[in-house]
């Protein structure tokens, strides 16, 4: 069997690394437009910020590597450009020599991931150093300008994941930063009065919030930024993080069927309205695990899953994915923000009956030096106790709370089961009483 991979990074590897351990006949062709294949996403803001100093350390594997290790056939600097369903095959360019050519396939798996969103806002045609941060490239730009242009102040809009974490990483240059975003938090995962803590955290690190306000126009070629307030910000460097959008343009010219947000659909074994081509990862529309309704969740636990799920289908083997809950975290300086599944937000909006509790214990044993409180919200139903979600910030703990009420929820256990978690006790790590069976016993 021939599988051609569109995309080599976080889904396409691990689908590519899988399919050979389980058929060491099949000829496997990868293809990515970019340079490196398998690199470290989630490492890039540390590497801007110099917490990650060894850029070799991003790219977790080569082609030659890759190749080697697995006898794959990696083809980078390679972009697919168009499906041709009827003939099966792709019609691929080089993009560096400009030779096109095509390429057949028994199955196709598309794992093009998702770009981050440029609004066409005026002036940004004619703006300079308004960067966006993807791959390596973006990342050798973002490093580079600040390596070398030593500039003082850059503007941050969007305060999602990667604008918090871009925040953070220009403050360990020494660069001032603006962060600008339109809701009336960061981290609109979470509910408002969560990431309270998180706002004077930013502020006292340096960062000033711009919070219900969004750009409208750039100037000066972009060193002054205009935004919808009146407030015109003088500038040096922009990051634009306000977002991505899946990259589903072969996909849909090709006829494939795409849904919210213009994501590919697929169905629980990442099959495409064509049964020859499967898609996964950011570019794919999954089901949300609470509510089994259509969504799109651009994170790496769901790519890495359905990249080795999607091996394990095409060999045969019976396994589906079971939809995304959208487990995230990230660390606001010294503090944590996590969360799973719905917010109060989304819950209230939809009309879904639902409790909301909130605990503050401390992270282990109070009399134990180091113990800083653990702030949890908890939503579940209020009869069946079915889980909808969880939050968490702190400083310390927050990442194994949030990571056990994730569990808890895809094990299908209820608010009524938290009490009887037996989970590891000593004071410098929890309390006999651990956070989560504490919000379980206020919940029930
Ligand atoms: P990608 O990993 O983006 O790979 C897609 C590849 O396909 C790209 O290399 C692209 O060049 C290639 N491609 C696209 N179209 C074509 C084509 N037509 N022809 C050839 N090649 C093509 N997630 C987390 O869970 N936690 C984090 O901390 C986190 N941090 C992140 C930080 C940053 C800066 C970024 C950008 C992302 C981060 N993510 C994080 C998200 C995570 O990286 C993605 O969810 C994940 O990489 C998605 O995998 P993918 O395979 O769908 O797409």
């Amino acid at each position: 069997k021939k599988i051609v991979i569109v995309g080599g990074v976080a889904g396409g590897a691990s689908a590519a690394a899988r399919l050979r351990r389980l058929n060491e006949e099949n000829h496997i062709v990868m293809f990515d437009r970019g340079e490196y294949i398998s690199f470290a996403n989630c490492g890039l803001p540390y590497y801007i910020g110099d917490v990650i100093q060894d850029r070799q350390k991003l790219l977790v594997q080569t082609v030659e590597g890759m190749n080697k290790r697995f006898q794959l056939d990696i083809r980078n600097l390679t972009e697919v450009f168009k499906i041709n369903r009827d003939e099966k095959t792709v019609t691929v360019k080089h993009v560096q020599t400009g030779e096109t050519y095509d390429e057949s396939y028994d199955v196709l798996i598309l794992s093009p991931g998702a770009k981050p969103i440029r609004p066409n806002i005026p002036g940004i045609d004619e703006a300079e150093d308004i960067f966006t941060l993807r791959n390596i490239p973006d990342t050798d730009k973002i490093r580079g300008y600040v390596d070398d242009k030593a500039p003082k102040h850059a503007t941050v809009i969007g305060g999602g994941f990667i604008g918090i974490e871009m925040a953070e990483n220009l403050r360990e240059r020494g660069v001032d930063v603006t962060l600008v975003e339109m809701a009336d938090q960061v981290m609109t995962p979470l509910d408002r009065e969560m990431v309270a803590p998180i706002h004077e955290h930013l502020r006292l690190h340096g960062v000033e919030l711009q919070l219900s306000d969004g750009v409208s126009s750039f100037s000066e070629k972009g060193k002054k930024v205009h935004l919808t307030s009146g407030r015109v910000i003088d500038t040096d460097m922009v990051i634009m993080s306000i977002g991505v959008t899946p990259e589903s343009t072969i996909a849909r010219e090709a006829g494939l069927e795409t849904g919210t947000r213009g994501a590919i659909r697929v169905n629980e074994k990442m099959m495409t309205s064509d049964p020859s081509i499967y898609a996964i990862g950011d570019a794919v529309e999954v089901l949300d695990y609470v509510f089994q309704e259509p969504t799109v969740v651009p994170l790496a636990w769901p790519a890495n899953r359905q990249g080795r799920l999607v091996a394990d289908i095409i060999n045969g083997r019976d396994v589906k994915y079971n939809g995304t809950m959208g487990t995230g975290i990230a660390k606001v300086f010294d503090m944590t923000v996590a969360s799973t599944g719905w917010n109060e937000k989304r819950l209230k909006a939809a009309g879904k009956t639902y409790e909301a509790v909130h605990v503050h214990p401390g992270s282990h044993a109070g009399y134990y030096p180091g113990s800083t409180p653990v702030s949890l919200k908890l939503l579940f139903h209020p009869t069946t106790g079915e889980i909808y979600g969880a939050q968490g910030v702190g400083i310390n703990g927050v990442d194994k709370r949030i990571d056990v009420i994730a569990t808890a929820m895809k094990g299908g256990l209820t608010v009524l089961d938290l009490p009887d978690l037996e989970l590891s006790y000593a004071p410098p790590f929890s309390s006999a009483k651990d956070p989560v069976n504490m919000i379980g016993y206020v919940a029930s």
